[in-house]
């Protein structure tokens, strides 16, 4: 069995984004060279996600504009975690959304259902954040 791990780094502009990762899943799969296994991708970090769903722009803003109903931003003061932070928001938002996705590897491909997409979800964005990429498999 052969083993690959790569971290990929995020520092978005906005407080909250979501972005397309499968093409940085599909080149660490490459980089492996395993062709039969599992990918393992999750957030490093406890207010950001890593899920799958569709790559379509009105589905992401639905997302966005549920979660603030869910867990709003604003105010600040609503939350018991926000003494020296101010992103409790974004706990529960990345609770909501979850921590990490497998996805099988069959023949070197991502061996997805119809329109899965790979996505992190930045819920306290505007620093620097990681995520892991685990492969195992031969
Ligand atoms: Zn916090």
């Amino acid at each position: 069995m052969k083993s690959f791990r790569k971290e990929l780094s995020f520092n978005t502009k906005t407080r909250r984004a979501y972005i397309n990762i499968t093409r940085q899943v599909r080149q660490a799969i490459d980089e492996s060279g395993i062709k039969e296994g599992f990918v393992l991708v999750n957030a490093m970090h406890i207010t950001a996600s890593v899920f799958i769903n569709d790559d379509e722009a009105g589905l992401h803003q639905d997302f966005e504009r549920w979660l603030e109903r869910l867990a709003p931003e604003k105010p600040h003061s609503q939350y018991m975690h926000n003494g020296f932070e101010d992103n409790a928001d974004a706990h529960l938002k990345r609770q909501v959304m979850g921590r990490e996705v497998v996805v099988a590897i069959t023949e070197g491909q991502l061996d997805f259902g119809p329109w899965e997409q790979i996505f992190y979800g930045e819920f306290d964005g505007k620093r620097t954040k990681r995520v892991l990429i685990k492969i195992i498999g031969e």
